[in-house]
């Protein structure tokens, strides 16, 4: 067994049979750090720890990188047949499907996320391995003929070590958007989840045991992102790194990864705008504006956290999402009324705090800012609304990460383009107007990797995911996520004598 378990009595919504003891995955066998080390895991909704966790050092990371590294090149997995690889993909989606309820009151009791939007999650990492099967079998490559001459073709192969590296908003999900690709395209992997939230990544190695991945393919080694994940970072047998996170850790994995030139694929911040016009269905914008922002806490790369309202409906819009905002559940993430749950951690819920404080100098508030008076403990806050909020304010300009969103008014187009493109930021966009014309016009001006028109954040998976600017760097989703984990290797195959000229024959 991965953990010992026991259920202490102080914290409330506790679930049965939680795990207190998470230790690293490698090559087959749960283990402890190679030098014993660990950390304390904290539960939300309490403050309080709940279990130790190994905090992984390079040795630890060395260790997990072999085994993948054998698994690659002496194990069967990079060889199978796609049909294969997908039948153990699909094991491996109804495993997860099967202990959906678990992972979500693990998951909830760990980040606290309200329990119905931490089983959505569950259920979409299903869908993701589901995903990834169908696409490795469909997978085609390009053939090219010069008729009588040559024949070229495409060999796509795995290239080798995967290291992924996630962070603690949805972190379940998140882990298997990366592990599903790496693994359909034929590589092995290790994986480092965020040090906050490391209780749900414990279930993968029973998973992908129990759907028949061989050994040493999935590794995972928990701990610091400056220790274990560096030394993923760092690792000469690993060519590349997946990442999702802030961008200021993107900007350091870059630079380190640069002296090894590896493949890196960025999913960071966001600072994303709603740009409402006075045509839209503003009783759609608000109900959509909402759930954007505050759904997953607010944490939630792809928020829709600037808003912006056109003049002629702008004082309507404010009043109404701000008493809307007002009357939003916030409670326990277990109890499945709730709506907004409790922060991840106290360090983050302090720097959520910090925005607040500022925000309350730049703009008007019109809703929420402090601790909901029912809940004493834990990282609570109740949804916060500032309006008025100048493009140079601070919390219109950085990344909270938390259920706080800016309102600002425009007055045409121009000006909506301009404050929806005026951040550093390039996630998502949102853009709501029944103007056909408009809508598309303004959606090629944003700047964003993605942009939905009168919708949140509703995404099919065969699409492109990633964000441009300060937001990321490449694309995933769909065959973009199977480009990056394989190579592709042009070959070419002469069909008839040559003719070369012959150099030193004369
Ligand atoms: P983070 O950058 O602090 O940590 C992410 C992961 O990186 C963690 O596993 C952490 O341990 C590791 N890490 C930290 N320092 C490292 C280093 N020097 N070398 C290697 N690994 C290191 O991010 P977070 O606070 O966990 O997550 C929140 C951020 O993630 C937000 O900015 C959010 O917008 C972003 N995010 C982006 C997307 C997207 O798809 N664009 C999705 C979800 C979250």
């Amino acid at each position: 067994m991965s953990t010992t378990t026991t259920t202490p009595v102080e914290h409330s919504g506790v679930p049965t049979a939680l795990p207190t003891r998470l230790r690293h995955f490698i090559d087959g066998r749960h283990v402890d750090s190679l030098d014993g080390a660990t950390f304390e895991v904290c539960a939300p909704a309490s403050n309080l720890p709940y279990a130790t966790a190994a905090a992984g050092k390079a040795a630890d990371v060395d260790a997990a990188v072999a085994a993948a590294r054998r698994a690659f090149t002496a194990g069967p997995w990079p060889h199978l047949p796609a049909k294969d690889r997908a039948r153990v993909l699909n094991r491996i989606a109804d495993e997860v499907e099967r202990r959906d309820a678990r992972l979500a009151e693990l998951e909830t009791f760990d980040t606290g996320l309200p329990i119905t939007q931490a089983l959505g999650q569950a259920q979409r990492a299903a869908e993701n391995f589901r995903f990834f099967a169908d696409l490795i079998v469909g997978q085609t490559d390009e053939a090219y003929q010069v008729p009588g001459r040559q024949l070229n073709y495409v060999n796509r192969r795995p290239i080798g070590v995967a290291g992924l590296i996630t962070p603690w908003n949805t972190p379940f999900m998140l882990e298997s958007w990366k592990l599903a690709p790496a693994l359909a395209s034929g590589c092995t992997v290790v994986l480092k989840p965020a040090e906050f939230t490391p209780l749900s990544a414990s279930l993968w190695a029973d998973i992908l045991t129990e759907a028949g991945l061989p050994q040493g393919v999935f590794n995972l080694v928990g701990g610091i992102g400056e220790e274990a994940g560096a030394a993923l970072v760092e690792h000469p047998d690993v060519p590349l790194i997946s990442f999702t996170g802030e961008t200021t850790t993107g900007r350091t994995i870059f630079g380190s990864a640069a002296r090894h030139l590896k493949g890196l694929s960025m999913e960071l911040g966001g600072k994303s705008p709603v740009i409402v016009f006075a045509d839209a269905d503003l009783d759609e914008a608000i109900d959509a504006a909402l759930f954007g922002v505050f759904s997953l806490n607010g944490e939630r790369c792809t928020a829709g956290s600037r808003i912006l309202v056109q003049r002629a409906v702008y004082d309507e819009f404010v009043e109404r999402f701000a008493a809307r905002a007002e009357r939003i559940v916030v409670g326990p993430p277990q109890d499945p009324a709730t709506e907004v749950g409790a922060l991840v951690h106290p360090e983050h819920y302090e720097r959520v705090l910090a925005y607040v404080e500022t925000g309350r100098r730049e703009a008007r508030l019109v809703a929420g800012g402090t601790r909901p008076a029912h809940l004493p403990v834990g990282n609570y806050l109740a949804p916060t609304v500032f309006c008025d909020v100048p493009a140079d304010a601070r919390i219109f300009q950085e990344e909270i990460f938390g259920p706080v969103v800016a309102l600002t008014p425009f007055t045409d187009e121009a000006e909506a383009i301009e404050l929806a493109n005026a951040v550093p930021y390039g996630l998502a966009g949102y853009v709501w107007t029944n103007d056909l014309r408009r809508a598309h016009r303004v959606a090629h001006s944003v700047e964003s990797g993605m942009v939905w028109i009168n919708s949140h954040n509703v995404r099919d998976l065969r699409t492109p995911f990633g964000g441009i600017k300060a937001s990321g760097l490449g694309h995933e989703g769909g065959y973009r996520s199977i480009d990056f984990y394989t190579s592709q290797q042009a070959v070419h195959v002469a069909m008839a004598p040559l003719h070369t000229a012959r150099f030193g024959a004369a």
